[in-house]
């Protein structure tokens, strides 16, 4: 019991340190709250993917996967040759699983407190989700329907969609005189949705397209699609990025056959101009990978060497159900529990001069240059994975690794969410921000 309550008090930040590995354990709606004080992400709509409902009775249906997928091997062994990327992807595989396996009967010694109670508190405290709340907020202007998502693809594709707007609504604290002011002040700010940037210091209420969105503090946005990305590329590079995070659409069948989102053809991904958007001091970059193996030869024979990286660590996100356990066995051939992140550096150019020296000087003031340390290799993360796709949130486990200064200047690339301090770029950053995802704290 004493270790769990001391788990659950390092756990107030969403980040639990596993003693004896090389690994923590992650409550990404803890770590999301961070970013926000008046609203909290709701644990029932982080996890309301069906497959959550699986995982709930899954301590033994991972066992039951374990045998079949053992059973499958078997019966395979007789007559099955894998060929020469198989054969490659087994070694892979094999590189990566003690640290992973030990990772995770470290977890299990450690005994952390896992989300399903705060699910479950979620409902039982009848926090309900904010958009079913919002109606009866006297002044909020909108006729925002309960719950109800936006395709953003799907709308930039419109004829319409220069003409859409994002209107803030109100500051999202509940001050009364102060707020009528700003809420003023913010509409005469109204900004096309599609292809401007969106920056703001304060936690707001935004409005587009019926719906509303959350946007936490110290945000900055662009929605746009890939032909567009070149808006990102900072006058110079003093207003680079020194953190870089990139979760691509690569192509893939399950995504395709499920319309989940639309993919890019790696041809497309090796012309992202990475090398511009760096910070004069370098940069860390995380690319988040399916388990092809296809996909890491691409990656560390062309797409890397391409945009001028330098490999460093390949962490691991292995995912648990909220028992505890694997998804599914650690090594079902398949469907393996876990996916991979690289990380690797880009230099900057130190010797870019900048002209406007007050500017500079204004800029050094405010940040501070750190010594960053080499992140470790073969770390493992673990967490319940929610939407498909989503991804934990990882911007502070990696900013101790990034070059420059700091606090770190991110950029998440195909971004699905805001993060504060970052820039998010993608055709559907506002994805997650939907208040249905929120509940009054
Ligand atoms: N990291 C995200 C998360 O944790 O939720 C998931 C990113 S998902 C793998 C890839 C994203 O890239 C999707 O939101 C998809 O719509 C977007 N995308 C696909 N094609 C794009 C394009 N041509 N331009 C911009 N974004 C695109």
């Amino acid at each position: 019991a004493e270790a769990e309550v001391e788990a659950e008090g390092n756990l107030s930040q969403g980040i639990l340190e596993i003693q004896g590995a090389n690994a923590v354990w992650l409550d990404p709606v803890a770590v999301l709250n961070g970013a926000y004080s008046q609203y909290q992400v709701s644990y029932s709509r982080y996890y309301s993917r069906p497959s959550f409902g699986n995982l709930h009775s899954s301590s033994s249906s991972a066992g039951a996967a374990c045998s079949e997928g053992n059973t499958r091997k078997r019966k395979r062994k007789k007559t099955y040759t894998p060929n020469e990327k198989e054969v490659l992807a087994e070694l892979r595989h094999k590189e990566s699983r003690s640290s992973i396996s030990h990772a995770h009967s470290s977890f299990l010694a450690t005994r952390p407190p896992l989300s399903s109670s705060k699910a479950t508190m979620d409902s039982l405290s009848g926090n309900c989700p904010a958009s079913q709340q919002l109606s009866t907020l006297a002044d909020a202007n909108t006729n925002t329907s309960e719950d109800a998502e936006v395709d953003f693809v799907r709308l930039a594709e419109l004829w319409q969609a220069p003409l859409y707007e994002l209107n803030y609504l109100r500051k999202s604290s509940q001050g009364a005189e102060s707020d009528v002011r700003w809420c003023q002040h913010m509409e005469s700010r109204a900004t096309p949705l599609f292809g401007s940037f969106v920056e703001h210091e304060e936690e707001a209420l935004a409005e587009c397209a019926g719906c509303t969105f959350i946007l936490p503090r110290n945000c900055r946005f662009l929605m746009s699609d890939v032909s567009h990305i070149h808006q990102l590329i900072p006058e110079h590079p003093d207003f680079g990025y020194n953190l870089i995070l990139i979760d691509p659409p690569w192509e893939n069948k399950s995504v395709h056959r499920k319309s989940l989102y639309p993919t890019l053809p790696n041809r497309q991904l090796l012309s992202l101009p990475i090398k511009q958007l760096v910070h004069r001091e370098g940069a860390l970059l995380a690319l988040w990978l399916t388990n092809r193996e296809k996909l890491h030869q691409f990656v560390e024979k062309e797409l890397f060497p391409a945009w001028g990286v330098q490999l460093a660590a390949s962490w691991y996100w292995l995912k648990l159900n909220d028992s505890g356990h694997m998804i599914s066995p650690l090594d079902l051939q398949h469907h393996k529990p876990y996916e991979c992140l690289l990380l690797g550096y880009l230099p900057g150019n130190k010797q870019a001069a900048y002209s406007d020296e007050t500017a500079q000087e204004d800029l050094m003031s405010m940040r501070e240059t750190v010594c960053y340390k080499a992140p470790p290799n073969k770390f493992v993360i673990m967490s319940i994975p929610g939407d498909h796709s989503r991804k934990p949130p990882l911007g502070s486990l990696l900013s101790q690794y990034a070059p420059g200064p700091h606090p770190v200047t991110g950029l998440e690339l195909f971004a699905r969410e805001l993060t504060p301090g970052w820039t998010s770029w993608g055709n559907e950053p506002l994805r997650f921000q939907n208040l249905r995802y929120f509940h009054n704290r």
